[in-house]
């Protein structure tokens, strides 16, 4: 497990060039009112990440996307189903492809507002590969459910997985994809399940008891791509002391063994204690903690190269826009200290735009003193639900990756 560094201030590597992918039309990716994923979210998330400063580090450029092309899409999905998405806003009942259900209802301009956000993430993709950028976000990004022919989990097309396959176009040999959203990364492990450039790590909740019913141990990928499937199913309750022992106790030793040359992260953070969707247990202070621990994989193993997406998460007010302020600061390299408080013209905002939650006051939920969280390394044999998923996974996949499952320095 390396350190984290520092708990705050300037990040131990040099970010000297950041590329921030932002449009005010990401707000068009819109299920309407009634829908959890309300992308009020990502704007609230901007004005604090703004209103603290994070854009204005030098390093950092803030870059309109263009939407992805036909052909960068149908890098990953059917063109049939571009053509039912394009469809779907002139006749909504009866469109399939997963559009007929309360999850994905068809809402105005989808295809454009899809393919706006998935045109962010291959740019963020294509800035890092070129090395225009070190690293670059994308947080309206991460739709990871989306697959070949069917909306699903509220993704209509796959960003990730299409920001993976240009990468593979341009010539990547070795993608590393770490999705630590609440929910399994399902769609991202199906379009590569089968290709053994692209590794592809989930930490999520178990899928005995939640959406989408997948990511077990055993999913490991096929043929000659078998083991690059990685799927940590967590208990329902995990914390973040939990998550972080889950985490360092097998992503790290794979990442190592598949030598990536870039590292792509999909960040939901629909693992917090209050997210109305999931179970999981994780504060904002362990979330920062996950991209501190992202971004030091992504110097140590890449060479710097961390591609960064958002996700999944539905704490619209309390969560969401603090978790990604801090994955922007991590990202331009300086870090908003877990004591720092929220601007009053933030909080602010979030009663003018009638938002009916208290807005938090700091940037930490613990004791600032005490931000900075401890943990025992996973030990074998160890007898808990956790320590047992750990268990499950590193049996499942280390020995395909010359790991010994019981070793704990492995
Ligand atoms: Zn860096
Ligand atoms: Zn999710």
């Amino acid at each position: 497990m390396p350190g984290p560094g520092s708990p705050a201030g300037s990040v131990g590597c040099v970010s000297d060039s950041v590329t921030v992918v932002w449009d005010d039309e990401f707000l068009s990716y819109d299920w309407g009112v009634e829908h959890p994923m309300n992308p009020i979210r990502l704007a609230l998330t901007m004005s604090l990440a703004r209103g603290l400063g994070v854009l204005d580090h030098p390093g950092v450029t803030v870059v309109r996307p263009r939407p992805a092309t036909e052909e960068q899409l149908t890098l990953v999905h059917d063109p049939a189903y571009l053509d039912a998405v394009r469809a779907a806003p002139t006749r909504p009942r009866g469109v399939g492809h997963g559009f007929d259900s309360t999850d994905n209802p068809v809402f105005p301009h989808m295809y454009e507002a899809s393919a706006l956000v998935t045109g962010g993430s291959v740019l963020a993709a294509e800035r890092v590969w070129s090395g225009r950028a070190q690293h670059a976000v994308n947080i309206a990004g991460g739709l990871h459910h989306a697959m070949r022919s069917r909306a699903s989990g509220f993704c209509v097309f796959n960003d990730p997985a299409v920001a993976i396959a240009r990468l593979l176009e341009l010539g990547a040999e070795r993608v590393a994809y770490v999705d630590v959203d609440v929910h399994h990364g399902d769609g991202v492990q199906a379009a590569f399940y089968a290709d053994p450039r692209v590794l592809t790590v989930s930490l999520h909740q178990s899928p005995l008891t939640l959406f989408p019913g997948t990511g077990f141990p055993d999913e490991l990928g096929r043929g000659d791509a078998t083991g690059t499937s990685v799927n940590v199913a967590l208990p329902a309750g995990t914390t973040d002391e939990g998550w972080h022992r889950a985490f360092a106790a097998v992503v790290p030793s794979v990442l190592r063994a598949f030598r990536p040359q870039v590292l792509v992260t999909q960040a939901g953070c629909d693992t917090h204690h209050e997210d109305p969707l999931a179970e999981l247990a994780l504060t904002v202070d362990g979330q920062r903690r996950s991209y501190m621990v992202l971004h030091e994989l992504a110097h140590e193993l890449c060479g710097g190269r961390w591609v960064a997406f958002g996700g999944g998460g539905y704490g619209l007010v309390r969560c969401v826009p603090r978790a990604w302020t801090h994955l922007l600061a991590e990202a331009v390299g300086q870090r908003v200290e877990p004591g720092c408080p929220v601007p009053e013209e933030w909080r602010a905002e979030v009663r003018e735009r009638g938002l009916r939650t208290p807005p938090p006051r700091a940037m930490t939920e613990r004791d600032p003193a005490a931000a900075d969280l401890a943990w025992s390394a996973w030990q074998p044999g160890e007898d808990s639900a956790l320590a047992r998923a750990v268990a499950a996974t590193r049996r499942a996949v280390f020995p395909l990756h010359g790991l010994d499952p019981d070793d704990p320095r492995d």
